[in-house]
């Protein structure tokens, strides 16, 4: 695992005391979390105990994972466990009606916001990280009237849905942490990056990396996940709110504030992600121009503060009421068995 030591947004060195529990999971996510050895990888040991620990950015009051895994063991990490943490079964083959139903919804959604925003106005290249199954690929495939998209993706399955309906050349897997594009094309008028500043082990190099991918004038847009002061505040519905996979805690506002210090201009859009399939929270969606560099404002640290506080203590609450549930969850599976 490698220590965080200073601010992935603002680059401060100054950061509070990690905050952290050792959180009891209660389901197969702790079963198959584990441990993480001496590689920095996650045994299949059956642990339900997880050490989670946060820091807090005194200047920008970015909530970020102290620990994460190590650069060399990242994308091992990633697949292995991913899958199976956010049980989007992306890693079941074949991809299972479910899934594919919630892309298409997904994708849709997407792709109106985007286009009622301009976003694929004179757009003849395109390339977007986490693909997923390719359908908003194909999407503006039709709608920009060109071939060149492209997409990488990190799971097999949806990869290989992607390569289906885009092609074979021009979905690749991404090397997360390598930043690598593999495609001869090395030029893009719109890149988009799909839940990835979230994911990001370096988000500056991230940002960094996909710059130097847009064509002047080109445009990005980050597509991310709700608000995690909103996700975070509420416990119960979200009992896993915070993992290894969420490496940095954006709330509202902290994007907004990282990408002109990246030097770009951004403007937000709304966008209801999943209403009709379940979410009640808004997706953070910026769209994105070269600019000028700014400052990285303060943020308000005590707000961070308490929204981690709050969220280990209804998180030990939550677990504390899946436990005294077990015993009736097992009869019911036994019943279950025996009637089946
Ligand atoms: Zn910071």
């Amino acid at each position: 695992m490698d220590s965080v030591e200073t601010c992935p947004s603002c680059g401060h060195d100054k950061l509070l005391s990690p905050i952290g529990a050792e959180v009891k999971y209660d389901n197969d996510v702790g079963a198959v979390l584990g441990k993480p050895g001496a590689d920095g990888l996650y045994g299949l040991d059956r642990t339900r105990f997880a050490r989670v620990e946060w820091r807090i950015c005194e200047h920008c009051a970015l909530i970020f994972a102290a620990q994460r895994p190590g650069m060399a063991s990242a994308d091992a990490s990633y697949s292995t466990i991913f899958g199976h943490f956010e049980r989007r079964k992306f890693d079941v083959y074949p991809l299972p009606q479910i899934y594919m139903d919630t892309q298409k919804e997904l994708s849709a959604e997407l792709f109106e916001v985007l286009d009622r925003d301009g976003v694929f106005d004179g757009v003849k290249s395109v390339i977007q990280f986490r693909c997923n199954a390719g359908m908003l690929l194909e999407a503006i495939a039709q709608r920009i009237d060109s071939d060149e998209v492209y997409g990488l993706e990190y799971f097999e399955h949806p990869m290989h849905h992607a390569k289906q309906l885009i092609s074979d050349a021009r979905i690749a897997p991404i090397e997360g942490t390598e930043l690598s594009n593999p495609f001869e094309r090395q030029e893009f008028d719109l890149v988009i990056l799909d839940h990835c500043l979230t994911h990001a082990y370096r988000p500056r190099e991230l940002v960094d990396f996909v710059k130097s991918l847009v064509a002047p004038g080109g445009t990005i847009v980050f597509f991310n996940e709700p608000d995690h002061g909103k996700t975070l505040a509420d416990g119960a519905r979200y009992p896993r709110g915070i993992n290894f996979f969420h490496k940095q805690l954006y709330q509202d506002g902290d994007i907004d504030r990282f990408l002109p210090s990246c030097g770009l201009t951004s403007h937000q859009l709304p966008h209801p992600y999943g209403r009709k399939w379940g979410s009640p929270y808004n997706s953070m969606l910026f769209v994105c121009k070269e600019g000028a560099t700014a400052e990285m404002p303060k943020g308000d640290v005590q707000v961070s503060v308490d929204l981690l506080q709050n969220w280990f203590a209804m998180n030990r609450q939550h677990v504390r009421k899946q436990w005294m549930k077990r015993p009736f969850k097992m009869l019911l599976r036994h019943v279950n068995r025996a009637a089946s």
